[in-house]
């Protein structure tokens, strides 16, 4: 396999020392899959202590189990001394990290065969245990030893099956699928942020309707997202042919691969569509209902996943404006308001929920035709750089207290009502016709109290 310069580098300085190195890992099964690797775990018979020693620039990661950061011609490497894995009483740790000389042993505490290669950099030689070039070859995703021992140790290995599956469009070995649907109960133990990881990477995967289904078939969803599995089964009238969990699913694979917010969004958009479409057979619903209780569940999920609190307000953010409906009625004035309401900075991907939302209809890309109207619309006025926000208006707070106007909560109201204007007559954004207006306004407000 092709080993990138700082790689040879950091091999050569080991060697030298009297270490071995190898690529595991990732890198050496897309290698082996086709897949440009993009970055290269190592593993040396070097302790952590002696890493540090004999490299000049490194971070201590992940030193508890061995896994120390190099530094090197402003690139990262992470290198990890072989261990051997004994105990985990709490599913998330293993109890204690045995260090290891032997990639052999190493390599069998791994999770699937695939995952188990070992790219010796001096000889160029591979080194394959457990028949994972087969597997790779054969698309086929299979635990190394017996699969329930494996699966027990670390829950969150039924996970990282389904994440490949999804990025690599691999199939799930019988004996390795029967464990994982067995165990996953288990799950429910695994630290959030863990299963957080594994499902931002399975849902902008390639093949991300492939493990979203896993997630669904082998019995995973009730136990790290109910929320979605609440969707399994609900069906809407109208246009829809799937149910809101497969809805929810072909969302996400109509929406930009790279673009995880996008992702998450158009996954969870509906997930206020099995309490709504319930409500809507008593006749309680009320309009747009759906997208308010959508906004709250996925709020919560998010929150007890720790997710960042900036990604849950964009997703929670796009998610409450995504149900808009235009007509060629709607004004100039009416186009201002409503970009001001999802933002300049959100519109672009608003745009994109809703086309991946009338993708997962069919699993088909639609026209959407009134969308560009409505696209080339807000060109156009984002062109003419008119106000949007409090921060585009020619009037500030200070203008209004050097106006006389005493600082508080009236001086907010003021301001957002000369935005209102502003949006529906651009030609107001000015100092000399805003500053007679909220002196105005202020003597109205004031007379009211
Ligand atoms: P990616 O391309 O996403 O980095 P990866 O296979 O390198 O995929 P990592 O999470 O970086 O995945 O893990 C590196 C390697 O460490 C894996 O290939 C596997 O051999 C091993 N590994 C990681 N997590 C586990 C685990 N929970 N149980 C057993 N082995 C694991
Ligand atoms: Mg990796």
């Amino acid at each position: 396999m092709h080993v990138p310069k700082n790689v040879r580098t950091i091999n050569t300085i080991l060697s030298a020392a009297g270490y071995q190195c190898y690529i595991v890992g990732g890198a050496v099964r897309n290698d082996i899959a086709g897949i440009q690797p993009t970055d290269y775990d190592l593993a040396t018979d070097a302790t952590p202590s002696e890493i540090q020693r004999i490299f000049h620039r490194t971070v201590p990661t992940g030193i508890d189990h061995g896994t120390v950061t190099i530094l090197l011609g402003g690139e990262q490497y992470e290198i990890t001394t072989f261990r051997t894995e004994s105990t985990y009483s709490d599913s998330r740790h293993p109890d204690r990290v045995e260090f290891s000389s032997s990639i052999e042993e190493d390599l069998s505490r791994r999770d699937f065969s695939m995952n188990a290669l070992a790219w010796n950099i001096s000889d160029a030689r591979l080194i394959d245990l457990y028949d994972g070039v087969q597997a790779i070859r054969a698309g086929r995703i299979v635990a190394i030893g017996r699969p329930e021992e494996r699966f027990a140790e670390d829950p969150l290995r039924i996970l990282r099956a389904c994440r490949f599956s999804s990025q690599l469009g691999f199939v799930i070995e019988d004996k390795t699928r029967q464990a994982a649907a067995g165990l996953c109960g288990s799950l429910t133990g695994i630290s959030s942020e863990r299963v957080r990881d594994e499902f931002n990477k399975l849902i902008t995967g390639e093949y991300c309707a492939q493990g979203l289904f896993l997630l669904r078939d082998l019995g995973i969803l009730p136990h790290i997202l109910p929320e979605l599995h609440r969707c399994t089964g609900v069906f809407q009238k109208g246009s829809h042919s799937f149910d809101v969990f497969e809805h929810s699913v072909y969302s996400c694979e109509g929406a930009e691969q790279s673009d995880l917010v996008l992702r998450l969004a158009a996954l969870f958009h509906d997930l206020g569509k099995p309490a709504s479409v319930r409500e809507a057979e008593d006749g309680t619903l009320s309009f747009h209902r759906h997208e308010i209780l959508g906004a709250e569940i996925t709020g919560n999920l998010m929150y007890r996943l720790k997710y960042p609190k900036q990604t849950i307000r964009e997703v929670l953010h796009l998610i409450r404006q995504h149900m808009f409906n235009y007509t060629d009625e709607w004004t100039d004035a009416a186009v201002r308001r409503f970009l001001a309401r999802v933002g300049k900075d959100h519109i672009e991907k608003l745009f994109m929920l809703r086309r991946a939302d009338a993708y997962g209809l069919d699993r088909r890309p639609l026209p959407l035709d009134y969308l560009s109207v409505l696209q080339r619309r807000i060109e156009d006025i984002l062109a003419e750089e008119n106000a949007l926000s409090l921060k585009d208006l020619k009037v500030n707070g200070r203008d209004l207290m050097e106006l006389g106007l005493p600082s508080g909560p009236l001086l907010g109201v003021i301001l957002d009502q000369l935005l209102e204007t502003v949006l529906d007559d651009p030609g107001m954004n000015s100092r000399e016709k805003l500053l007679p207006l909220a002196g105005n306004l202020y003597e109205e407000l004031r007379s009211r109290d």
